[in-house]
């Protein structure tokens, strides 16, 4: 499927309520639905495409994600896609069911619960960051135990139906002129309690393994961004939906360069002749090394700005700008002669030249001598 923008697919502006999407999708669903259009490619393709964007705008998380990063927000499994197969029923229970006033129900089985979302936390350095990386992560997740294939009961044996809710994993509840329904507190809604144990997962049926996913990191994020990969957080109960596992990026710390939203800043030192007669200077930049013209009489912690050098932000904008700035660098170590030539140098700038070669030095002398005269007075 290409990745077409969600809200056009749609039809509807950024901004559209949840109303407004309901209603655009629900006016898709029906035109284009298998039932009607059978043996039609293009109309299947347009319900899945119509399906996928309502699945993701509709879901307020989902949303952000994908207004703040596109489809790398929300499409990162690996192996891509995660969408294909649209489960018909499913949607008409989700669009369609408050509509009607029903709701879906899975006939009255074992209450399902949806895995909780996982947070990782990924450090990659400033240039991964500006030009985007698919790293691999590794994170540990509980899978099904191998010796009993997630079951729980030792291999050989089946679980028997729960005595205190005979397998419905309900249980009514009589509270004055009310009967109420509620999960079996023996077998918490499986229905179904273990008598004999698998020995490795203790009755679990999970088991610890390392997992291994890749993960797209679209260029231009930062520190505090976080990439949502759908339904690879902890796994549900009961057959529920997975959670999610966000990434949340942390920018390491740059030798030579930090970072201001879409701008990079750095300080160059330059020593004061350079700084005095002006010259060229090279300096780095993430794309390689620039050419900086330095005027003749450039003062220290001045900064100059290289336009579009900086970076490209991931929620879109203009490419930022690289601050550069120069410190004028004092001489140390110097010789005899070295120090006899400066001093004769300061010579010529001092007394009444002071005024012409530095006049900032100058007039805040100037300004100490009134500050002190009108002390006196
Ligand atoms: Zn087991
Ligand atoms: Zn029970």
């Amino acid at each position: 499927m290409a990745d077409r923008d969600y809200y056009e697919i749609l039809g509807v502006s950024r901004d559209a309520s949840e109303g407004e999407l309901k209603k655009a999708y629900r006016r898709l669903a029906m035109k284009y639905h298998p039932d009607r259009n059978p043996d039609d490619a293009d109309a299947s393709d347009k319900f899945k495409e119509a399906k996928e964007a309502y699945e993701i705008l509709n879901d307020p998380q989902k949303r952000a994600a994908y207004d703040q990063f596109g489809h790398a927000g929300v499409n990162n499994q690996p192996g891509g896609g995660g969408f294909g197969g649209a489960d018909i029923n499913d949607i008409f229970g989700d669009v369609f069911g408050d509509i009607f006033g029903g709701g879906r129900s899975r006939g009255g089985g074992p209450r399902v619960y949806r895995g909780d979302d996982l947070q990782y936390n990924l450090d990659i350095t400033l240039e991964e960051a500006v030009a985007g990386v698919t790293t691999e992560i590794s994170l540990p997740s509980s899978v099904a135990c191998d010796a009993c294939d997630g079951s729980g009961s030792k291999r050989g044996t089946n679980p028997s139906s729960c005595p205190t809710c005979h397998g419905a994993g309900q249980v009514r509840m009589q509270q004055g002129f009310f009967s109420v329904q509620q999960t079996c507190p023996s077998c918490r809604g499986k229905g179904k309690v273990i008598t004999d144990p698998c020995p490795k997962c203790r009755g679990h049926g999970r088991s610890n393994k390392e997992k291994k996913l890749s993960v797209k990191i679209p260029p231009g994020v930062d520190t505090g961004d976080k990439i949502r990969l759908s339904g690879e957080g902890e796994v549900g109960e009961n057959g529920g939906p997975a959670g999610d596992l966000y990434v949340a990026i942390g920018v390491k710390d740059h030798e030579l360069f930090t970072r201001d939203n879409a701008d990079l800043q750095c300080t160059v030192p330059i020593n004061f002749a350079t700084a005095t007669v002006g010259g060229e200077l090279e300096v780095p930049t993430l794309d390689g090394r620039v050419k900086l013209k330095i005027p003749a009489g450039t003062q220290s912690e001045k900064v100059f700005r290289l336009r579009g050098k900086g970076v490209k932000p991931v929620r879109g904008g203009a490419v930022g700008d690289l601050m550069c700035k120069v410190r004028v660098e004092t001489p140390v170590n110097l010789n005899k002669e070295q120090r006899e030539l400066l001093m004769a140098f300061h010579e010529t700038i001092s007394g009444p030249n002071a005024q012409k070669h530095s006049p900032q030095a100058h007039s805040w002398l100037g300004g100490v001598k009134k500050f002190f005269d009108e002390m006196r007075s």
